[in-house]
Order: C-alpha cells, then sequence, then structure tokens
C-alpha cells in the first residue's frame, strides 16, 4: 500500500512541506493559508502581515441577505456579520457586468 503524503506550500516561506508538519489559519478574507512548523516557531503569534498575504478585493456572497459584494474584508455591510459569507465565484460573465456598471 502506497501512503501519499500530502505535501503543501507554507505561504510564509514558500517552502514545500508535509502538510502533517503544518497549521492552517484563515484570513479574515477566509482564505486558508497553510505555515510551517518552522515559521511557526519563528512567529509563534501568528501574525501575518497583509502586505506579505497580498490581500485583494475578492467577490464575497453573505448568505443571511443574500448580498453579493466586493471586498478586503469578508464581513457583510448590510448585516455587519461574516459567519455566512461565502467566497463567490467570479465568472467572466460576472467581470464583465462588473465593467460595464
Ligand atoms: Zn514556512
Ligand atoms: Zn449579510
Amino acid at each position: 500500500m502506497v501512503i501519499v503524503r500530502a505535501r503543501v506550500t507554507c505561504d510564509h516561506c514558500k517552502k514545500f512541506v508535509d502538510r502533517s508538519e503544518t497549521r492552517y489559519l484563515f484570513l479574515h478574507t477566509g482564505e486558508k493559508i497553510y505555515e510551517c512548523f518552522h515559521c511557526y516557531k519563528k512567529n509563534p503569534t501568528g501574525n501575518w502581515s497583509s502586505e506579505e498575504l497580498n490581500v485583494v478585493k475578492r467577490e464575497l456572497y453573505c448568505e443571511r441577505c443574500k448580498y453579493r459584494f466586493k471586498a478586503k474584508v469578508a464581513i457583510c455591510p448590510y448585516c455587519s456579520k461574516g459567519d455566512k459569507i461565502e467566497m463567490g465565484n467570479i465568472s467572466v460573465k460576472d467581470l464583465v457586468g462588473e465593467v460595464i456598471a
């Protein structure tokens, strides 16, 4: 039996590491990132600067309000909550509509 070991890229040092040697964090954008044990030890507080993470505006969708919006932070502007936020799938059609609007 072959054991496939999952390899992931540490979002901090960009090294390829075994997933069992990483922990993952959820950014306020809802994005999941991996941090290797080495980086975790160097930076135990888990302070990730937004500059390093290159946070961009993304399409989000609040299931509670049925409201689609674009923001860097996954907080709904209507209900001011982030628990029902989903990452929207940005289709080409949506992008075109965005440009025309
Ligand atoms: Zn690392
Ligand atoms: Zn909402």
